[in-house]
């Protein structure tokens, strides 16, 4: 079977499961050594425990759940600075609606909405601008979170206020990106790893070339996939190519939303907006060089120096592990609280509370 899908049109193909039997049927031949595998993604994450394939992979195959989940790695720090940006009179907060109801160290958005800060779910940046359109009297701050996939349409909507002289919008950017985070767990050493399945939508943007660094620098194989099951089967069996022959590479069976140099556009969008700086990550701290700031010349849209935010230091929800979890030294299930005290309707970290964060998706579909 090829390893990339120029054959394959239509998504059906992607989830028929005769083509998959075929696939696991070749990975369970080729599979002699141990491969320890992280899907960075947390959607890819959600698909693999959705269609069972870690279930019905050779038990030399070991998967594990990345840091890819946009939500779970804002650091409390940052959150809490969100919080207080909403409560500062005459702003109205827009978020996705995740973010408002991840505990901070003290309260939530969701919270401080029902104590009477002004608080709405957008779907997009394009909505917090309508908002800001609609309300000239009030400062509209987008909460600016995810990674390459979304902060060019961040970028989009600055240029889109800057033209249409828009005063009262801006945005704090919590954006971070993912090759200097994948760097600094492979390098803290503490999970030993021989494949990485590198996240489809991001490198459908950057192009796949961003994870050279990967196979190049410390000898693991990856392989860029998209989100149907045989997509994952396809890049598990690229990844079991590379550990059994010793020849780790990039490649990318998710051909069909990937190109090699990128999304061209986006990242020049990116790119005006935005330059790379120190990010805070949950569970791991300040990484330097991987979040995006908005440039000086549109600081007048950054809610981080139009407002003087002031918070207390930040704590981590008592007894959650999330930190721990993002950099896969432990799994949900290792922790006291998982199902017992923290659950979907009552989360106690940001793990529980994304649709894409590893905790919400060993209660979803995780063995009990
Ligand atoms: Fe945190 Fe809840 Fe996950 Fe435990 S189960 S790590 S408390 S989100």
């Amino acid at each position: 079977m090829a390893q990339n899908d120029n054959n394959m049109k239509y998504v059906n193909e992607y989830r028929d499961p005769e083509l998959g039997k075929k696939l696991l049927e070749r990975i369970r031949q080729r599979s002699k050594k141990t491969a320890r595998l992280m899907e960075f993604c947390g959607g890819h994450t959600v698909a693999i425990f959705k269609h069972g394939l870690r279930q019905l992979l050779p038990p030399n195959i070991e998967m594990l759940s990345g840091p890819g989940c946009p939500v779970c790695v804002t650091a409390a720090a940052d959150l809490d600075r969100a919080i207080a940006l909403g409560k500062i009179p005459g702003v109205i907060i827009t978020s996705f609606g995740d973010m408002v109801r991840v505990p901070g160290s003290r309260t939530s958005l969701q919270k401080a909405k029902a104590e009477g800060a002004d608080v709405r779910i957008v779907y997009s940046s394009q909505d917090a601008l309508m908002i800001a359109r609609e309300n000239p009297q009030k400062k509209v701050v987008f909460i600016g979170i995810g990674f390459e996939t979304t902060a060019p349409t961040i970028a989009a909507s600055v240029l889109q206020a800057e033209k249409e002289n828009l005063k009262n919008y801006s945005v704090l950017s919590l954006h971070k990106i993912t090759p200097p985070i994948t760097k600094t767990i492979l390098d803290l050493g503490e999970v030993r790893l021989n494949g990485i399945i590198c996240p489809g939508h991001v490198s459908a943007i950057t192009g796949a070339k961003a994870w050279d660094f990967i196979a190049k620098d410390y000898g693991i194989a990856c392989a860029v996939s998209g989100f149907e099951p045989v997509d994952i089967l396809m890049a598990v069996n690229c990844l079991v190519e590379q550990i059994e022959t010793g020849a780790p590479k990039v490649e990318v069976p998710y051909g069909r939303g990937v190109k090699p140099e990128g999304n061209v556009t986006a990242l020049k969008l990116m790119d005006t907006v935005f330059e790379t700086g120190a990010a805070d990550w949950r569970g791991i701290g300040i990484v330097p060089a991987s979040g995006l700031k908005i440039r000086k010349s549109f600081e007048r849209f950054d809610a981080g120096k139009q407002f003087d935010i002031k918070v207390s230091p930040a704590k981590e929800p008592k007894g959650c592990n999330c930190g721990e979890d993002l950099r896969d030294v432990n799994t949900p299930d290792d922790c006291k609280l998982f199902r017992h005290n923290c659950t979907p309707e009552h989360p106690v970290g940001p793990c529980m509370v994304s649709s894409e964060g590893s905790c919400a998706t060993y209660y979803e579909y995780g063995e009990r």
